[in-house]
């Protein structure tokens, strides 16, 4: 006789345990709630330095939240501080325009405006603070391959045939996400025909937490600072251009480098390998569906021009674990489909609003249009001369304006 496969219950089955599925395990544990997360990579995978060249700009309310989930205590002393932010405009034969923007963290507090740290050890500070948390059952290597729902609850199948039933599957499965289509939710979006490519740099001089954004035609080229005299570089080119940097030698790759960089950093070095990442905007037609909630990149996958695709992701997480703590405490469904829209609703406009902001900031700078140089040159500039608009965008990268859940000011979900 067959055997019959092996069944756990939970509170919500996690499908993807990248940032955004192992944040949203450890949000919803200080709520209350249980988990299963699966991944389809092991932990060692994913961790290990050849994974991802990837560094992530925290935004300040980010990081209250991983000091309130006792994330941060695991990656604090990878943390780089984001000081300053100066934005410029130019070309690579050019350089860069007199007309300047900069963000000073000063203007807002004594908070840094971010924190830089490496996509490799926000996943290590990840799992050493869910190996502490009984409420979480990590499965990886392991694939969720589908799922049935009814209105009491769902139950998710996965590829060795074990069946986890919860009140909710959070699809975290990142953007080619399988569940997301069959839930019967499409996306909308298009290709930027550009590629991030992503290396890291040993410079000469302290950096000083000043990330630089300076917007080539091509697209921009962001100088991330990281701990010591290294900096993490995420250069946009239009991918045929992106195909030929990436395909030349060390020296021939190192001058096109400097030739962007400048020296205001001394003499600059590759020190890491190159990886590259194809740039595209995919926007979830809905968040939802019965006994379903999309999360990060499932739901949203946008430009890295403003560095805030992952913070994006984490105020899903912040939002999705204080609707279901709230409805447990008051002993209803925490997986019910009005919890679930008030979800939907408080991320709506922040998704939406970003994802449009991004956009246009790419197609208004990515390009060498005389007069649209000129305007955008002077509207730096003007941006720059006003204090109040100056508070406002450092507050918007920061992730601190709006409705903020409780997690991203700080305060803890548990009751
Ligand atoms: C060049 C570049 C630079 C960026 N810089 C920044 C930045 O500075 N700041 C910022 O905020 N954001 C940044 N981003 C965006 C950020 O990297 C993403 O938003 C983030 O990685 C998304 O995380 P996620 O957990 O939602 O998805 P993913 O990282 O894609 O994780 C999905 C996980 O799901 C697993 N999985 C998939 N399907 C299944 C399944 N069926 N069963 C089990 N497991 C499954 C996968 O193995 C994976 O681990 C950048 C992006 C790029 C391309």
């Amino acid at each position: 006789m067959p055997r019959k496969p092996a069944s756990t219950e939970t509170d919500v089955l996690i499908a993807g345990g990248g940032m955004a599925g192992l944040s949203l395990a450890l949000a919803l544990a200080q709520g209350g709630l249980s988990s299963t997360v699966v991944d389809a990579l092991a932990p060692e995978t994913v961790t290990d330095a050849g994974f991802d060249g990837r560094v992530s700009a925290l935004a300040y309310a980010v990081c209250r939240m991983y000091r309130a989930l006792g994330v941060w205590p695991h990656m604090a002393h990878h943390a780089q501080p984001i000081n300053d932010i100066v934005v410029t405009d130019g070309t690579v034969r050019g350089g860069a325009s007199p007309l300047f923007l900069h963000f000073d963290h000063r203007e807002i507090g004594e908070e840094p405006l971010g924190h830089l740290v490496e996509n490799r050890h926000i996943r290590l500070a990840l799992f050493a603070a869910a190996r502490d948390v009984s409420a979480i059952t990590l499965i990886a290597p392991g694939r969720v391959t589908g799922y049935s729902a009814t209105p009491d609850g769902v139950t998710g199948t996965l590829a060795d045939g074990r069946q986890v039933h919860a009140r909710l599957l959070a699809v975290c499965e990142g953007r080619q996400s399988a569940l997301r289509a069959m839930a019967g939710i499409r996306t909308i979006g298009w290709s930027y025909r550009q590629t991030g490519i992503v290396t890291t740099v040993a410079h000469e001089k302290p950096h000083h937490g000043v990330a630089q954004e300076f917007f080539l035609p091509s697209g921009p080229f962001a100088i991330l600072p990281m701990t010591g005299n290294r900096a993490s570089l995420v250069w946009t080119e239009r991918t045929e251009l992106a195909d030929a940097l990436l395909a030349l030698d060390a020296e021939d790759f190192a001058a096109e480098l400097r030739a962007r960089f400048g020296d205001y950093l001394g003499a600059v070095e590759p020190v890491g390998p190159r990886w590259s990442y194809p740039l595209s905007l995919q926007i979830a037609t809905d968040m939802i569906a019965e006994r379903v909630a999309l999360v990060g990149d499932a739901a949203h996958g946008i430009h890295p021009i403003a560095g805030q695709g992952l913070n994006l992701g984490l105020r899903d997480v912040a939002a999705l674990a204080e609707v279901m703590a709230q409805a447990r405490g008051l002993g209803l469904d925490p997986g019910a489909f009005d919890t679930l829209e008030r979800y939907a609703q408080w991320r709506r406009f922040d998704t939406v609003s970003l994802a449009a902001v991004t956009d246009v900031l790419n197609r208004l700078f990515s390009n060498d249009i005389g007069p649209v140089r000129l305007v955008r040159d002077v509207g730096l500039w003007a941006a720059g001369q006003a204090a109040p608009l100056r508070r406002f965008f450092m507050r918007h990268a920061g992730g601190d304006v709006g409705d903020l859940p409780k997690l991203l000011r700080g305060d803890s979900l548990a009751a």
